[in-house]
């Protein structure tokens, strides 16, 4: 198994050429091209790392669906679902369009960058360090990684040029769409996005997904409705614009983040971690995606 997914890796590797890494957040642009890391942990306990899976990069947008959870564990379902939306939007992660143009100006859905704004916005405590602080925990907690840290270069750069993803958090003000602190909303916004993890990080959060929630120690840590919640949203928006054609090609509930990470979730048997931060026009890791479409093909793991 090990030689198969190393030779997967090697194919797909020579794809990244015809990406571009993410240079509008300052630091993103240092990343290696051709880095491809991928790691897997089954449920019944067997992990595979192969390739660059110990270079840690910022989790960016696949920090969204985690964010998700503690905000419902804070809220319920009702009271989010009525600060954020549940559909795709066919645009661009970043996109302000729809904001304006649709009927209720609600963000669309928390995979993309407004409505994860919006869902930042919700997590509870007394300031923004605390509101932080709690969230980290939640994701050190089910990365099962005490270790897990902000990488405060890339956070400083996020909050100096993020000045589309202020201007959503402002609209939503004004629509009422976040209740607290814009200030508060967006600092755990740009934080949560330069948390530093690796490919194992990751297929260690798609495994607690895979589980339905629960830890490796048998700890039950969101609900089963809960989970299901991610894992549909992952699968209907996680990967912004593309979503459609992925599920098609992959048919894995699936989050990418800029910074060059996918993390996946074969309910019930596999989380799976990838590190590719060669991006293809919409954002998503190019390589990532074809990898994960070998990987999917040759080991029939499409949901569908
Ligand atoms: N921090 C990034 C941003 O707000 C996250 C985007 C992403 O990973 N798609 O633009």
């Amino acid at each position: 198994m090990k030689e198969f997914l190393k030779g997967l890796v090697e194919k797909n590797r020579i794809k990244s050429e015809v990406g571009n890494v993410a240079d509008y957040i300052p630091g993103l642009e240092k990343s290696d091209k051709n880095a491809l890391g991928l790691c897997i942990t089954s449920t019944n306990g067997t992990i595979y790392s192969i390739g660059d899976c110990n270079i840690k990069f910022t989790i960016q947008s696949v920090s969204k669906p985690i964010t998700l959870m503690l905000a419902i564990l804070d809220h319920g379902e009702e009271h989010v679902f009525s600060k954020v939306g549940m559909e795709p939007t066919g645009d661009a992660f970043n996109s302000i369009q729809k904001l304006e143009t649709c009927k209720t100006h609600k963000p669309f859905n928390p995979m993309i960058n407004a409505g994860a704004i919006a869902t930042s916005a919700l997590i509870k405590g007394k300031n923004s360090q605390e509101k932080f602080q709690r969230l980290l925990d939640f994701f050190r907690k089910i990365s099962e990684n005490e270790t897990l840290e902000v990488n405060d270069d890339i956070y400083l750069g996020e909050s100096l040029t993020g000045n589309k993803n202020k201007a959503m958090a402002y609209f939503m003000k004004g629509e009422g769409y976040i209740d607290g602190s814009i200030e508060d909303a967006l600092y755990v916004y740009f934080r949560q996005c330069s948390i530093e993890v690796t490919a194992k990080d990751l297929a260690r959060i798609g495994l607690f997904l895979a589980r339905g929630g629960v830890m490796s120690n048998g700890e039950r840590v969101v609900s089963e409705r809960i989970a299901k919640i991610i894992k549909t949203l992952m699968i209907t928006c996680g990967m912004y614009d593309g979503s459609g054609e992925f599920a098609l090609r992959v048919g894995i509930p699936s989050k990418s983040g800029v910074g060059g990470g996918i993390m996946s979730v074969v309910p019930g048997k596999m989380g799976i971690g990838v590190f590719s931060p060669a991006l293809d026009n919409k954002g998503n890791p190019i390589a990532g995606e074809a990898l994960l479409e070998d990987l999917s093909s040759e080991l029939s793991l499409s949901i569908f």
